[in-house]
């Protein structure tokens, strides 16, 4: 199993949330509006602090 889902902290507002690391899209923070993934081709670049692998 591929952990794909991360909690990421968010670098502008402490929000903390769940994001799938492979996004085809940006992934931005559901409070500030801060992008949280960059998506990369396979896993996406996270922004801000990963604070656990969800699954
Ligand atoms: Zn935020």
């Amino acid at each position: 199993m591929v952990n794909n889902f991360v909690k990421v902290k968010c670098p502008d507002c402490g929000n903390e949330q769940i994001v799938f690391k492979r996004a085809a899209t940006k992934v931005l923070c559901h409070v500030c509006g801060s992008v949280l993934v960059t998506p990369k081709g396979g896993n996406g670049e996270i922004s801000g602090e990963v604070l656990e692998v969800v699954g």
